[in-house]
């Protein structure tokens, strides 16, 4: 298996890599030597066998983090952000070898992952100037016998678990903004994609992180680590992205210690489309919403509800942009959609268009499985449809992968109506040629993010998070970095 200068896996490369943990500044085996492979989806090539960190690694990558923070903490600001902006320079100078990686581990299209690479390189400079503008507040003779300040301190250790889908991008909003913030972390990446994670951190760590300051954890018993999150007192925070059903987990027993905990979850995100919308232009949006990144992503448009006089021609413009999407081979250039993480998603999702069909909804387009390099991971994109009223039960989940549920409705408010009633909210849609009532609906929709006439863009500036089931707290933006830090008051009498 082939390494390059600065230790990335080579894409493809084969067998026998030995990818380790990345404590306290060094790369080291995990606890007897375990380990565990990771696979490309689009071939069924291992790509590495990673070391598979233990409960006592994990607890050894906490006490990194632990001892470095006091110093990473009290690094004045100016210097933190040379760091930072320095590692983010390193990560764009090798923005191809990340993207490489991320399309190996996660098998979407390379051009897909360049997009994320960059996006990646973004996140992290954006937060390095965060660290300039870190909030603080003074209160001069707040009484006439005292002056206060307001300071923002590090909430401590972080502990920072991802999911395979970006496993860079996601990797960017919770570990640039809790360095920005001065928390030193421990990262445990999904074990679908340890690699990026690793690359990442050996990056920044070359252009200047401090030893311990980022510690990486490749494990394929995340229960063990998040148990040693959970109960070990050194760490203050838990920021996590992934299900539902394991937030709800972590949430529960975190609260044993009272500890902090961030929540980015699922997502089941409606889109109302109305009868002055331009239905052409709407289609190719929506394909854009639904089906990037095989339709794996949180914010992935769900559930279509459309007013009743556009349907027809709504689902006519949907089925052939759908049809001309390109499932294949992730390294080629005319590549659409690569497979799904593993064959256990496929399942999931082929037993999620069979219960809609049983439930009385219509496959339009798509659905099956298609076959290449013998692995076959590649899932036709789909389209389901309903009449409002008659929705198949199925539709109220998350659906993560390419498939589009379109209902029709008498008119907006029925729209608006079944658009809300779900559990989750993180991200939701409008479309309509009239912008007021764009705004209007904009604001009618219980999610975090709400795009009106196209799909959502991740921007560093905007904060970004769920309403409901879908989370706790916000990542990105300067609200992501105020999630890390905590407020102290200090009263001065004179
Ligand atoms: P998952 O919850 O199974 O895994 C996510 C992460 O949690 C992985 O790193 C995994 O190893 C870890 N994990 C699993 N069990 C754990 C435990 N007991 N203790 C501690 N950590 C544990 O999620 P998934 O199926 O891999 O990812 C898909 C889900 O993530 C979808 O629901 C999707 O909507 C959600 N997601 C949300 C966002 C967002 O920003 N809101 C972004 C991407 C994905």
């Amino acid at each position: 298996m082939g390494t390059k200068a600065n230790g990335a896996v080579e894409a493809g490369a084969g067998e026998n890599a030995a990818q380790e943990l990345f404590i306290g500044g060094r790369t080291r085996p995990a606890s007897g030597d375990r380990r565990f492979p990771v696979h490309d989806p689009a071939t069924g090539e291992v790509l590495a066998h990673v070391a598979d960190a233990t409960g006592d690694d994990v607890a050894a990558a906490v006490s990194a983090a632990h001892a470095a923070r006091e110093s990473w903490s009290h690094t004045p600001a100016w210097q933190r952000y040379e760091v930072l902006r320095d590692g983010a320079d390193a990560l764009r100078r090798d923005v191809s070898a990340m993207a490489e990686l991320i399309s190996a581990e996660t098998g979407k299209p390379v051009r897909e992952a360049l997009g994320e690479a960059h996006n990646t390189v973004r996140f992290f400079e954006w937060f390095s100037h965060e660290t300039l503008r870190l909030p603080g507040e003074a209160w001069p003779e707040i009484t006439p016998t005292r002056d206060a300040i307001v300071v923002a301190e590090p909430v401590g250790v972080v502990a920072a678990i991802t999911p395979w889908n970006f496993p860079a991008f996601m990797v960017a909003c919770k570990v640039g903004a809790a360095l920005a913030a001065g928390c030193t972390v421990v990262l445990k990446p999904a074990e679908q994609t340890p690699l990026t994670a690793l690359f990442i951190a050996r990056a920044l760590h070359a252009a200047g992180l401090p030893d311990g300051v980022l510690n990486v954890v490749p494990t394929s018993d995340p229960a063990s680590a998040g148990q040693v999150f959970l109960h070990d007192a050194r760490v203050d925070c838990i920021s996590f992205t992934g299900s539902r059903a394991i937030g709800e987990l972590l949430m529960r027993e975190a609260a044993a210690s009272i500890k902090r905990v961030l929540l980015e979850l699922g997502g089941n995100s409606p889109v109302v489309v109305l009868d002055d919308a331009d239905i052409a232009a709407t289609a190719s949006r929506l394909v854009q919403a639904r089906y990037l990144n095989a339709g794996q992503a949180c914010v992935a448009a769900n559930r279509v509800y459309v007013v009743e006089s556009v349907a027809e021609a709504l689902l006519a413009e949907l089925g052939m942009a759908v049809r001309a999407l390109n499932v294949g081979d992730p390294r080629r250039d005319d590549t659409n959609l690569g497979p799904l993480i593993d064959l256990a998603a496929v399942e999931r999702i082929e037993t999620q268009i069979d219960r809609a069909v049983a439930q009385g909804a219509e496959l339009t387009t798509g659905g099956g499985r298609l076959k290449e390099n013998a692995v076959s991971a590649f899932v036709r994109p789909a389209v389901l449809t309903a009449q409002g009223g008659q929705e198949p039960a199925v539709f109220s989940e998350e659906i993560f992968g390419p498939v589009l549920a379109v209902v029709t409705c008498r008119d907006e408010a029925e729209a608006i109506s079944l658009a809300n009633d779900t559990e989750y909210g993180l991200a939701a849609y409008v479309f309509t040629g009239d912008a007021d009532r764009g705004l209007r609906i904009a604001r009618a929709l219980r999610a975090g993010s709400v795009a009106v006439n196209g799909a959502l863009t991740s921007e560093p500036q905007l904060p970004f998070g769920g309403m409901k089931a879908s989370g706790l707290g916000r990542e990105r933006g300067r609200a992501g970095v105020e999630e890390f830090l905590e407020l102290k008051t200090i009263q001065l009498a004179k």
